[in-house]
């Protein structure tokens, strides 16, 4: 989407955000319970999103590497939260996938109750970014998602994934689609990035946004 800063101050956003990303980035630990997530020592940012909608993919290209988050074969197998920190400056939460038709009915129970006490007991917690997948657009658990967000009053962002699987105009109706449904969310961030884990489409754009919460 549009910036609506100025180049040199988008680009100088950008190189904050490239150097954030280039730090260490060592994993913490996994969380499948409350009791499990660690200390709230530094601010956080948390990506949530369908199971196979990018979400190791695209953490893996904010940070420049490889398997830091698990490219998963198998959708809805992870179901921890798993935490990262980032330079002594951000703390990553990856959260379990949710949506994979596969899940019993106590599974999905368990990761609605697991994530909404995450989100409402994480007083760190800056933003989560809420991935949704360019083909298809907000689907229906994800507005759900948007809703329980709305309700834990945890501000987020909707960033696409896999934007280089469209046309540029078909993109470009997913992203006012997807943007006139964050419009009718309280808690939704305005700004909506489009990214792509394979040509690189955004990744700037997101660590720049990312970099704004870190301690600087
Ligand atoms: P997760 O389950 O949300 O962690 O999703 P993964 O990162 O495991 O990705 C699911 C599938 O989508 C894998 O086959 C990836 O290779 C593919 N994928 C992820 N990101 C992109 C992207 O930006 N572009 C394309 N074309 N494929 C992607």
């Amino acid at each position: 989407m549009e910036d609506a800063r100025s180049p040199a101050d988008a680009a100088e956003a950008s190189e904050v955000g490239r150097l954030l990303f280039a730090q260490q980035c060592e994993f913490l630990r996994g969380a499948a319970s409350v009791e499990d997530i660690p200390r709230a020592e530094l601010p956080e940012v948390a990506f949530v999103g369908r199971s196979n909608v990018g979400k190791s993919s695209l953490v893996n290209a904010l940070t420049g590497r490889k398997t830091l988050a698990r490219v998963s074969n198998t959708p809805g197998r992870t179901r921890e939260i798993n935490f990262f920190r980032l330079g002594g400056r951000l703390m990553l939460a990856d959260l379990p996938g949710y949506g994979y038709a596969r899940v019993s009915k106590t599974d999905s129970a368990r990761w609605t109750e697991l994530i909404f006490a995450y989100l409402r007991g994480r007083p760190n917690l800056r933003r989560a970014v809420l991935l949704i997948d360019s083909r298809r657009g907000p689907l229906a658990n994800d507005i759900e998602v948007m809703d329980l967000l709305d309700r834990a009053a945890v501000s987020y962002q909707l960033v696409l994934t896999k934007a280089d699987k469209l046309k540029a105009g078909e993109l470009g109706r997913i992203e006012s689609r997807t943007a006139d449904e964050a419009r009718r969310h309280a808690a939704a961030h305005p700004e909506l990035i489009a990214t792509s884990a394979v040509d690189g489409e955004g990744i700037a754009e997101l660590r720049a946004a990312l970099a704004a919460l870190a301690v600087q």
